[in-house]
């Protein structure tokens, strides 16, 4: 509960409106894109770095928990307020700065939402690559904060690629900047993406540069169909392995193809076992060439059928399809968790085989989804959460999960990040030593332990 003066001296900062404090508000800020909710004790929307920091060393003053959030579109509950305080919402610090043409990077606010960005410097031949499925309400700053990735990863790398400096407003109410415009910068520690992929716990991300790049001048988006999910898997293996290198490559299975056409009637074969969905860019030239590759490889793989896109509107219908997926499938139970296991590309197909035969075994329901070209899956658990049975046969099927694909030389996770769903799994992935580095650089930006408690660091065991 807040105090009526810390209350006060919030509102002296932003005004009353822009401090929220109804339960229908709370409520609305409670919660993220998983599963579990967490009400703060207010909401507060700064307009400015000064705001923000004069928030930061309010808190501080009267030792109340601080919780950044952008759209909370994350996917383990990393933007709530897990011990209470105050969520400073960057919704409303959502201004592009700055597109500069001459030296290719924009500067922005953290609350611009992803697809804002994306659009407006396609508007004037530039390129923001980093491409999540959430990108339509994800803010940059949740963008930074958990190096979000996406589905142009396999060929564009992931937010943390893009990153030339951010201003920050550090959990002492101080302001600190990082990086520069130029495209070489190695001065010093690397800040920058130290904050990037934080997940909110070091500092509040104020203002953001990122490097584009010129926007490819065509792309082609190809459909392959096929009857058997491994030879989905196996083509993407060796799409990668032939040394071909397309903007996406992802994959969607029996369920998750079924659950789409449910909702969206796209006319997708709702007798095929897997659909791999991949854009091709670069130079038109290339870009022909390249698909005609790419479908001949996928036929010569198995695959049933080929479908080359051939306007920019057909490329467009076929990732309504992929954007969609998430929402289609999720509506199927009432509740859903996202699996983010990624492994090297070479073992995507044994990878997708041990997790159906896993919540087969543990009789949970699955569909699957991939950044494939990553090796980055996603796993839908469907469950209802309500079922105290049910939910433990979930988690019994993520600890399995986790445990493989570690055990193949994978990774808890590939863009989601942590949170609290996989806090425990930690050292599982990391060394000791690691841990122990990590919390020193925690204590030294958060020495009162103030901002976004309760995250994933803390959860693990140990205190060194
Ligand atoms: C349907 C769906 C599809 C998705 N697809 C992808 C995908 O393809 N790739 C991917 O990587 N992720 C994906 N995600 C996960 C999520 O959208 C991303 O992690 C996204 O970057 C979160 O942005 P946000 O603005 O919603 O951040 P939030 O969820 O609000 O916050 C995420 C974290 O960022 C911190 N944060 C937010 N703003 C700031 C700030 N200004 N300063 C410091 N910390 C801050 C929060 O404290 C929290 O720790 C998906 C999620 C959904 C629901």
């Amino acid at each position: 509960m807040l105090k009526p003066e810390v209350l006060e001296a919030l509102s002296a900062i932003v005004g009353r409106e822009r401090c929220k404090t109804s339960k229908e508000d709370l409520l609305t800020y409670g919660y993220d894109a998983c599963i579990y909710e967490y009400l703060p004790d207010v909401v507060i929307f700064p307009k400015s770095t000064r705001e923000t920091a004069d928030i930061m060393k309010t808190a501080l003053a009267h030792q109340v928990f601080v919780t950044p959030r952008g759209a909370g579109s994350g996917l383990g509950a990393e933007s709530l307020a897990k011990q209470g305080g105050i969520v400073i919402c960057f919704s409303m610090m959502n201004r592009i700065l700055e597109i500069n043409r001459a030296n290719r990077y924009a500067v922005v606010e953290p609350g611009v939402v992803i697809a804002d960005l994306q659009k407006a410097v396609e508007g004037v031949g530039l390129f923001y690559p980093p491409d999540p499925g959430s990108a339509a309400v994800a803010t940059m700053g949740g963008a930074v904060a958990m190096n979000a990735g996406g589905m142009r990863g396999v060929k564009y790398g992931v937010t943390r690629d893009y990153l030339l400096g951010l201003e920050m407003v550090l959990p002492s109410g101080e302001v600190m900047t990082t990086g520069t415009v130029t495209a070489k910068d190695v001065t010093g520690y690397d800040l920058t993406r130290l904050i990037c992929g934080s997940e909110g716990t070091l500092a509040l991300v104020t203002r953001i540069t990122v490097r584009l790049l010129p926007r490819p001048k065509a792309k082609r988006t190809l459909q392959a169909v096929y009857d058997s999910i491994d030879r989905a898997g196996d083509t993407v293996s060796r799409i990668i392995e032939a040394g071909i290198i397309p903007a996406t490559l992802e994959l969607m299975d029996r369920m998750v193809i079924k659950a789409l056409e449910e909702s969206a009637h796209l006319g997708l074969p709702l007798d095929a076992e897997a659909i791999l969905l991949i854009d091709v860019d670069g130079d038109p030239e290339t870009v022909e060439r390249q698909a005609a590759l790419v479908a001949e490889f996928c036929k010569s793989q198995g695959a049933r059928e080929v479908r080359v896109s051939s306007s920019e509107k057909e490329n467009e219908q076929l990732w309504v399809a992929r954007r969609s997926a998430f929402g289609a499938v999720a509506r199927l139970r009432p509740s859903c968790l996202i699996e983010d296991a990624t492994v090297p590309v070479s073992v995507l197909t044994a990878t997708i085989k041990k997790v159906k035969e896993i919540c087969a075994r543990n009789q949970v329901q699955v569909a699957v989804l991939a950044h494939a070209g990553d090796g980055n899956l996603h796993p839908l658990m469907l469950f209802d959460q309500r079922n105290r049975e049910e939910l433990e046969r979930v988690e019994k099927s993520m600890d399995e999960i986790v445990d493989y694909a570690l055990s193949v030389g994978g990774t808890l996770s590939g863009e989601h990040g942590i949170g609290i769903t996989k806090a425990k799994y930690l050292p599982k992935q990391l060394s000791p030593t690691s841990l122990r580095i990590m919390r020193a650089i925690k204590r030294t930006f958060d020495p009162q332990g103030i901002l976004n408690p309760g995250s994933f660091l803390e959860k693990t065991q140990g205190n060194n």
